[in-house]
């Protein structure tokens, strides 16, 4: 069963915090206290939950929210569950939720095209085991060898499981030029060290993977390549919200693959990256892909003309940009700003609550420094 009330368990900040010091003062007056306290982290609350698995009937232009909750002892050769969006064409439409014990790393989207000569993948998924099981999943559906897996940006729920593909071999790993510094910086030791606490026994076997071919140059050029017939390109888009992201165009299908340049089904995240070129690369986006039969997100289901979920995000970073603007010109300190950007509407969105506060605060340091 589909629980739309899920989007509304997500409590306002004070709410939340006066609820936990609720649930401690419950717990520390039951007997039961050292039973009762649960290992969940308290983040939970924009996680998966437990008590139920639901796969939408479709991933395109649902408002429907998969709850798939994966466990430790799952075998890494079991295929994931898989939908298959257009000819040869198959998606992986993951959790919308923080990561947790319960999605084990699977919060995010991923795919891969069939061709006569070879398979392409398109993102590895949160961890090496989902990596793994991405494989699985491809020989359960086709025995061509994989050549090439496209990583579209360096974080963490796209790009964790890209090691099993190098382990496989023979599979050409394409990533945008920047990778390479995500990789020699600190902030990746700090995300592996983070998702080893959560889920320890899917991160077993990490390591970063250097890209074979590094996508760069002037921004929304391509890397054009081929594959049994089948013309792909891979677009640089910038670092609109990582050390460097693409988008990935299947020409036969007219299927874009737009990764984190926009969100379906739930809040952006913006923590990295930078919010004038995310408005840019969409303006681009919409304007060279306005007749593509689908584009699919790295989060949420895949949507048709008019690709309204771009739109959708760019209001609201349009819309973040100009309230920290505002704030900065009136002299308001950080914190304050902060406190001050609350978008009643978006608080049903997915992970609204987690995110919004870390948002506002990036785009105020960086409005901070345009302005110099
Ligand atoms: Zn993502």
């Amino acid at each position: 069963m589909l629980r739309h009330d899920q989007n509304r368990l997500y409590l306002s900040h004070s709410g939340m915090n006066a609820m936990l010091v609720l649930v401690l003062l419950i717990f520390m007056s039951s007997s039961v206290y050292a039973q009762a306290v649960p290992s969940i982290p308290e983040a939970h609350g924009f996680g998966t939950d437990p008590s139920f698995t639901f796969l939408p009937p479709s991933a395109i232009d649902t408002t429907a929210i998969p709850n798939m909750v994966l466990r430790a002892e799952d075998p890494a050769d079991a295929p994931l569950p898989v939908f298959k969006i257009a000819p040869d064409t198959w998606m992986f439409f993951g959790n919308i939720a923080e990561i947790d014990q319960y999605n084990r790393g699977w919060n995010g989207n991923a795919g891969f095209i069939v061709t006569p000569a070879g398979v392409v993948v398109i993102d590895s998924l949160g961890t090496p085991k989902l990596g793994q099981r991405i494989i699985a999943t491809i020989r359960s559906v086709t025995d061509k060898p994989i050549r090439y897996l496209i990583i579209t940006h360096n974080h963490p729920d796209h790009s964790y499981g890209a090691i099993a593909f190098r382990r496989l071999g023979g599979v050409k790993v394409i990533g945008h030029a920047g990778t390479l510094d995500y990789l020699r910086s600190e902030k990746i030791e700090t995300s592996v060290a983070f998702r080893r606490s959560f889920i320890p026994e899917d991160m077993a076997g990490f390591a970063g993977v250097e890209p074979d071919i590094r996508v760069a140059g002037e921004r929304f050029s391509a890397y054009r390549f081929s594959l049994g017939g089948r013309d792909f390109e891979v677009f640089n888009v910038g670092e609109h919200h990582s050390y460097g992201d693409l988008v990935v165009y299947q020409v036969d299908q007219r299927i874009v693959w737009i990764s984190d340049l926009a969100f379906n089904q739930r809040t952006t995240f913006m923590g990295d990256g930078n919010s004038r070129q995310a408005i840019e690369a969409q303006d681009w986006l919409l304007k060279k892909f306005s007749s593509a039969r689908l584009m699919v997100p790295g989060h949420g289901s895949a949507q048709t003309a008019p690709f309204s979920m771009v739109a959708r995000t760019q209001s609201y970073i349009k819309r973040l940009r100009k309230v920290m603007r505002r704030a900065i010109a009136e002299d308001v300190d950080l914190m304050s700003a902060v406190e001050q950007a609350d978008f009643s509407d978006w608080r049903d969105t997915r992970l609204y609550e987690l995110n919004q506060r870390a948002n506002a605060s990036f785009v105020y340091r960086e409005l901070e420094l345009e302005e110099f």
